[in-house]
């Protein structure tokens, strides 16, 4: 069970803050952390925790962060053969924190915006091994595209998860895609059409049926997720917790449905195991940190 995933890593630089520095103002951080992150990397190590074969293809700086980063692929599983090093500054990601959790972010792509369709081509052979190709949008459009493409020659699935929302997106370039995966956020803006209700969601979820989308998976936080395809819907409510932190619960969404699917096939079991792994991992604090291994995620279900 092998999955590629094409996309972005960051470090995030996360300060702990008193209070937002008004412009031209210094302020002390009494705590700092640093954490891997970048969506791509995430379901990445989501999905390999899990136990799938995970290839990496993605760009790293020339900088202190790049080493960081490949440690942690290598440390999750992760296959590095394409992870590809870049004269520029890693992808980073400057994070304020304030102490009602309210939160100030800078996205620095870096090596990120360097990763070209040649790149991935050139990963052509590892790719084809693969049973699922997984994306998102922290890299340029392009590549995304073009990876599509590269999937659909090669027969093989490709996963999009349209996020972070980008209204530079093209439907009838994902229209290859087997799966699209958005929350509710990401559909809007995918459909053009306001997402406040489920009868919204079906609606706007028809629209990119109606481009050749084989399968759209929308997440609903707290609500669960519900899949949308030609024959009708299937709804999977959400599982009520103490959620103390909820970023990166898309990602361990994702990197859950794809292991989960590549293993059975089967699109609603993939999708209730999903859940449960993203409502867990929304219980502890972090991203990557709060992703379940495997042994634990089970052991919890027995
Ligand atoms: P994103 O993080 O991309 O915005 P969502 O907020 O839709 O994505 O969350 C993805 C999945 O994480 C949901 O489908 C759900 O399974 C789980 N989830 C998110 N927030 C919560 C929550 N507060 N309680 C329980 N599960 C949650």
């Amino acid at each position: 069970m092998s999955i590629a995933v094409v996309g972005s890593n960051m470090v995030d630089l996360i300060s702990y803050i008193d209070r937002m520095p008004a412009e031209g103002e210094t302020v002390e951080a009494p705590n700092f952390t640093m954490g891997c992150g970048g969506k791509g990397a995430n379901q990445a190590v989501a999905c390999s925790r899990l136990g799938s074969n995970v290839t990496m293809v993605t760009r790293v700086g020339n900088d202190i962060f790049a080493e960081n980063t490949i440690r942690n692929f290598q440390d999750n599983g992760i296959d590095t053969t394409h992870v590809l090093t870049t004269e520029a500054t890693s992808g980073v990601a400057p994070i304020f924190v304030d102490p009602d959790s309210k939160n100030s972010i800078i996205i620095v792509k870096g090596a990120n915006a360097h990763l070209s369709p040649q790149d991935v081509d050139n990963a052509r052979e590892e790719i084809a091994k693969c049973s699922l190709i997984v994306l998102q949008l922290e890299i340029e459009l392009e590549t995304v595209y073009s990876t599509i493409e590269l999937g659909n020659e090669l027969g093989i699935p490709v996963l999009v998860n349209p996020a972070p929302a980008s209204p530079e997106l093209r439907l009838d370039k994902i229209r290859g895609a087997e799966f699209v995966v958005p929350n509710e956020t990401e559909l809007s803006l995918l459909s053009g059409m306001p997402v406040d209700d489920m009868d919204d969601v079906l609606k706007a979820a028809q629209v990119l049926l109606n481009v050749g989308i084989r399968n759209v998976i929308v997440t609903l936080g707290r609500k669960g997720a519900v899949w949308v395809h030609e024959g009708g819907s299937t709804y999977v409510d959400g599982r009520a917790v103490d959620a103390v932190d909820t970023t990166g619960a898309g990602d361990a969404f994702i990197g859950c449905f794809s292991h989960y699917w590549v293993e059975t096939g089967d699109i609603e079991y993939a999708m209730r195991m999903a859940r449960l792994y993203a409502s867990d991992s929304v219980t502890r604090h972090g991203t990557q940190t709060s992703y379940a291994t495997g042994e634990d995620f089970r052991g919890r279900l027995a």
